[in-house]
């Protein structure tokens, strides 16, 4: 007998038929003996409609109450989910996030799980039953409801299988597995057999969005495999573990695109020590993540510096450097969320020259302007114009991909 968790995400139960097909899979894998955790997400676009519904009330919503409004969403598919394995004849619970005993940090709407209190979970499971659980959500230590971030789910979903000590954590999703690139921008991406964690966590940051990045994080630290997989088409899924047998030709695992960018532009600050210091504790004092720098030496003792931000925190960049400006004296600040980010991933590159310049040369065919660079051991990350992305996954992936084998 094995424990299995399975995440269902929003698509895969976003209406009665989906999750009456989500929930025959549970049933099917218990009714063989196997006990099983399922975690939800909200059906469909909920989240969204949630979020479009706060926005009509206020333009500044208490982070409390959105964190009250949007956990309401999986609280519905865990409730429905449930009623549905009681239809099929399983016997079936459904537990809140707090319930599940998930308590957070206190950070409203991006809350990282602190602990896993797991005796109800394992109390249930020790009655036979189903234990539905909503994921995305848990309470901090004011017994306050937090959730954890867009893409959560999968999140809980590893927490779960980490502190049960699960033997497997399956992930279903719209997708029947994790593909070289989102197929829905690159129709001829290839389906992976399996991926490392480290290569799935850099795809899943710079934007794979088929895997929440802390999930791969929380895996990868547990030693939790995961297996990618389609709620609807029987094929074999992806799995990401530690590490992968050595793949020749396999010069990257994929392509990722990421159009929630920010470029910030500081022109003209003095080219003196300290300049930069000044600049990057300021924001780093509002705890927002300054991805790639570049600093350009300018004329006459100045300086460009330019970098990257999450586009969310755009505004307050900008509204933070523009009234700090005279202390550190630059001539003007200008913030542009008009960029993505393009970036390929493999453990391959490391033993292989040429990379970057096979990546310069598909975005120079396409005529693709190329803004910042930045690299690390396993990736390559551009920045260029948002309305050039597409065509830029499309042309790097073609230039990696069509020397594979696969
Ligand atoms: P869920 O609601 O099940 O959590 P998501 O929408 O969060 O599903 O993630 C699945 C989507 O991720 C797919 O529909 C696909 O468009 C997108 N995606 C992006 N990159 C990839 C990739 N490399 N492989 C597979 N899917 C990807
Ligand atoms: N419902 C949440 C979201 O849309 C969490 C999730 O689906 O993982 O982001
Ligand atoms: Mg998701």
């Amino acid at each position: 007998m094995a424990l299995i968790v399975m995440k269902f995400g929003g698509t895969s139960v976003r209406d009665t038929k989906r999750i009456y097909n989500a929930a025959g899979i549970a049933a099917r894998t218990f009714n063989n003996g196997d006990d099983v955790v399922m975690v939800v997400s909200a059906q469909g676009d909920t989240t969204d409609m949630l979020l479009e519904k706060a926005e009509e009330i206020t333009r500044a919503p208490s982070l409390r109450e959105m964190d009250v409004l949007l956990s309401s969403g999986e609280q519905q598919s865990m409730a429905l989910m449930a009623m549905a394995l009681g239809e099929l004849g399983v016997p079936a619970v459904s537990l809140t996030g707090w319930q599940a005993g998930f308590q957070t940090n206190r950070a409203y709407g991006s809350a990282r799980i602190k602990n896993l209190d797991t005796e109800r979970l394992a109390a249930e499971l020790d009655k036979r039953r189903i234990v539905v659980v909503a994921g995305f959500q848990g309470i901090n230590r004011y017994d306050d409801i937090t959730t954890l971030g867009r893409g959560g789910s999968d999140t809980s979903a590893v927490a779960i299988a980490a502190a049960l000590n699960a033997d497997r954590c399956q992930i279903y999703t719209d997708v029947d597995g994790i593909y070289t690139a989102d197929p829905r921008i690159v129709p001829s991406a290839k389906k992976l057999q399996a991926i490392s964690f480290d290569e799935m966590l850099e795809l899943a940051t710079l934007g794979a969005q088929v895997l929440n990045n802390r999930s791969v994080e929380l895996a990868k630290k547990y030693g939790v495999e995961l297996e990618v997989l389609s709620s609807i088409s029987p094929a074999g899924g992806t799995i990401v573990r530690e590490v992968l047998e050595m793949n020749e030709g396999m010069l990257i695992q994929g392509v990722a695109k990421d159009t929630k960018v920010a470029v910030v532009t500081i022109l003209d600050v003095p080219d003196v020590p300290g300049v930069s210091f000044k600049i990057f504790s300021l924001v780093g004092q509002k705890r927002i993540n300054v991805d790639i720098i570049l600093q350009a030496t300018g004329r006459e003792g100045n300086k460009d510096i330019i970098f990257t931000v999450p586009a969310a925190d755009a505004d307050t960049v900008r509204g933070l450097l523009a009234e700090n400006l005279p202390r550190f004296g630059g001539r003007d600040v200008s913030v542009t969320t008009d960029v993505a980010k393009v970036s390929i991933v493999g453990a391959g590159m490391q033993s292989h020259p040429g990379v970057a310049a096979r990546l310069f040369e598909a975005l120079a065919d396409e005529n693709i302007n190329i803004r910042m660079v930045s690299t690390s051991e396993i990736k390559i990350s551009v920045i260029i114009d948002a309305a050039d992305a597409d065509r830029a996954v499309r042309a790097i992936h073609d230039a990696f991909m069509e020397d594979v084998g696969r």
